[in-house]
């Protein structure tokens, strides 16, 4: 049996249903392989089948050297039949003693079905509708089966296996689907993991040399990293000696050098960017005046020291003749605002005009009432500008009579002109990509980009996903801030909601109810903020409701929100428009209707609109059962602690590695086999080489095909290396 393993990789007689396939008669003797090849063209694939294989993200042969197994399966044991046990997946090598078709009386059904032993028992195996693999097992052929074990309907008889995946042992056969470390494949309609998985292998066997090792050899040994030809193929086929379970975990070399290779790729670009950056022309900013003196002298609380540290690195940023791109990182509530108006400040006062871009209208108009409020004062104009106005500000600000504009993403319009953009402030960034972040760049001659971000992610997370920003970090609460105190309900203990939410409103505090949805979704059979509003209304008589959700027109919100903030409503019932940003400190207690339906992110910058005044507050999440186990996981999370980093590694742990923080979103390279939690010491790693490579050698011109790996992999977002 030993002789066997030595014939792994060697060439594959293709069995039935590859064999058509490589037929294939408009492939010739393979001209010019290269490894952008549409995959329609490689052996054994043909038009209709790239189609499918397109469905995958499968388009070139690259792409099928990278579509790596979701999973593998361990068929390496070989088992005696007499040693099979029950509904475990085993595999056995065996021979045919014999074979037959039946045909269901009812159905006609095609049954394929043998009888197989090693010496040891008898198997049964059959297969469903496949009557055509009666000629492939001959009486006496040895054959390998792998697949789930069932029991025998009549006690004592033989096990059996239904369609099991097998393998005809003969001389030149290299064995793929079992008797080895076999590949799992995600597969799609009309093609099953065992033909990728046969596809795949011939693919190795024909077209292997196309892949070219792109990383520089220092960066290989320093690193410790395998070729990159041998890591894929071992990734894909791996050899006999590999435990499957660090295969499973990502952890081999072939993976980790595959995890580099994401990684790596991806910093390169933030590094590409950054050093781009630093190399043009910004606005050296007088940063200590007046103006600035004034503004903290009317602040009516004393900032933190936290505020005071990162104002400070903003100023010295400001002051350098480099456009500043700084990234201001820091808990919901922790004040974030007061720093971005102080930058607005620095820049206006320098006779040039700042703007804030915001992700909602309805954060927009609080901000904007907020900063008018506190820059009046000082002589400077404000304006709003959202897509819903009417008339906007337009003119105001291409004459530059507006020195603070405040917006949605209306602001990068095209319509609208500056006419001395100094200072562009992107607040709660986690909705706007690098792209949005370089047109509003474009919308001055480089002005400085701030950043403010509250959405709690790790801090090696945040290195890369704003990789190509300078980030400051607010990690301090302005005093008397008390923690939220979070209780997850079930409709059963409706009652104690609604009495806490009297209790508090006695105490002439304000409450937040919070809804999923607009209208009723039949489907979801949500309760709508619109009829919760109502139910509320009948059940508080005495009370003030009001209700503000994202599709009612900007005018009629802002009065709410008004009306809400002055306390003349003592219930706000709304949809997650609140999410981010409103800041009404006398409400005291937020019940969250269906949070079990919220992600945890959200759950968390909801509650963060509470506990702002110094009074005790109460987060409730009203859970309608039954739901699965990540909601239980995500309540509990909120349940336990309310602190943001915490609750963004809990995230991501729930989340697990597929759908992280939006790389995608964010205008940045897929990541398919690297975590950005598990993979946490090959990503510093990685941005270190990326970074040192794109100091000594910014344009690449040293390794051209570094570079062009660098082009595809951004798909063309790095206008600039493409040479
Ligand atoms: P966020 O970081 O979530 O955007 P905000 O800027 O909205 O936080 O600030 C939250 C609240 O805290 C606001 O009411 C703000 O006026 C207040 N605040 C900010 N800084 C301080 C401080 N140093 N001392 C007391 N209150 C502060
Ligand atoms: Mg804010």
């Amino acid at each position: 049996m030993k002789a066997r393993w030595t014939k792994r990789m060697k060439p594959l007689r293709m069995n039935n249903k590859s064999k058509g396939l490589t037929n294939n008669k408009t492939s010739h003797s393979s001209p010019q392989i290269t490894k952008e090849t549409p995959v329609q063209y490689i052996k054994g694939v043909g038009p209709s089948r790239a189609k499918l294989l397109n469905r995958l993200g499968i388009n070139n042969l690259e792409d099928m050297f990278f579509y790596l197994p979701w999973r593998y399966e361990d068929r390496k044991n070989l088992k005696k039949i007499q040693d099979l046990i029950f509904g475990n997946s085993e595999t056995v090598f065996c021979e045919v003693v014999s074979s037959q078709i039946i045909t269901t009386p009812r159905k006609r059904m095609k049954i394929f079905e043998l009888t197989a032993t090693d010496g040891t028992g008898f198997l049964n195996a059959r297969w469903f509708n496949q009557a055509y693999l009666k000629k492939y097992f001959k009486k006496g052929q040895e054959v390998i089966l792998s697949g789930p074990v069932k029991g025998a309907l009549i006690a004592g008889a033989a096990l059996e296996m239904e369609n099991p995946d097998f393998e005809l042992y003969g001389s030149d056969d290299a064995l793929i689907h079992t008797a080895r470390i076999v590949p799992v494949y995600k597969a799609t309609e009309g093609i099953s993991p065992k033909q990728i998985r046969t596809l795949m292998f011939s693919t190795f066997h024909s077209y292997a040399f196309v892949i070219e090792d792109y990383l520089p050899g220092k960066i290989l040994e320093r690193n410790r990293l395998r070729p990159l030809q041998w890591a894929l193929k071992e990734a894909h086929f791996p050899e006999e000696h590999n435990d499957v379970s660090s295969l499973n975990c990502a952890s081999s070399s072939a993976h980790q050098r595959l995890i580099f290779d994401e990684f790596f790729l991806l910093e390169l670009g933030l590094a590409h960017l950054k050093n781009r950056e630093a190399v043009e022309q910004g606005i050296p900013f007088v940063v200590e005046g007046e103006l600035l003196k004034r503004f903290f002298q009317r602040l009516p609380f004393e900032l933190t020291g936290a505020q005071k540290g990162v104002i400070e690195e903003i100023k010295s940023d400001m002051a350098r003749p480099l456009p500043m791109n700084r990234l201001v990182h820091g808990d919901v509530g922790c004040g974030k605002t007061v720093v971005a108006l102080a930058s607005m400040i620095i820049a206006v006062g320098n006779g040039y005009q700042a703007c804030l871009m915001a992700p909602t209208e309805l954060l927009a108009e609080q901000h904007f009432i907020n900063i008018r409020r506190m820059v009046e004062p000082l002589g400077l104009k404000a304006v709003l500008l959202t897509s819903a106005m009417k008339n906007k500000p337009v003119e105001s600000i291409a004459e530059g009579d507006a020195r603070i504009v405040i917006g949605t993403h209306a602001l990068i319009q095209e319509s609208v002109q500056f006419h001395n953009l100094g200072l562009a402030i992107i607040d709660e960034q986690h909705r706007f990509g690098v792209v949005q972040r370089a047109t509003l760049r474009g919308k001055g001659l480089n002005p400085d980009i701030l950043i403010m971000t509250a959405t709690p992610i790790p801090r090696t997370l945040s290195m890369t996903l704003y990789g190509d920003l300078d980030i400051a970090v607010i990690d301090e609460l302005p005093a008397g801030r008390q923690p939220v105190i979070t209780k997850v309900l079930f409709p059963s203990q409706k009652d104690r909601a609604y009495s806490t939410i009297h209790g508090e409103l006695s105490k002439g505090r304000q409450v937040y109810v919070v809804y999923p949805l607009i209208e009723e979704s039949e489907k979801l059979d949500l309760k709508s903020a619109i009829d919760g509003a109502e139910a509320f209304r009948k059940m508080f008589p005495e009370r003030k409701i009001g209700l503000v959700h994202g599709k009612m027109h900007h005018d009629e919100r802002e009065s709410v929100m008004t009306m809400f903030k002055s306390g003349n409503i003592d219930i706000l019932v709304a949809t997650t428009v609140i999410e981010v940003g409103i800041d009404v400190p006398n409400a005291s207690l937020m019940l969250i209707v269906h949070s079990e339906r919220f992600g945890l992110a959200q759950l968390h910058q909801l509650r963060g609109r509470i506990g702002r005044g110094g009074y005790d507050s109460y987060c409730l999440l009203m859970a309608y059962p039954p739901f699965s186990e990540e909601a239980k996981r995500r309540l509990k999370a909120m349940e336990t602690t309310s602190d943001g980093f915490r609750i963004a590694e809990e995230d991501l742990a729930i989340r697990g590695p597929g759908d992280f923080f939006g790389t995608r979103q964010a205008g940045l390279p897929e990541l398919r086999i690297a975590n950005l939690i598990r993979d946490i010491g090959l990503l510093e790693k990685a941005r270190k080489e990326a970074f040192d490579l794109i100091e000594g050698d910014p344009l690449l011109e040293g390794y051209p095909l570094l570079k062009e790996t660098l082009h595809n992999k951004w798909m063309g977002r790095l206008e600039l290396v493409k040479s």
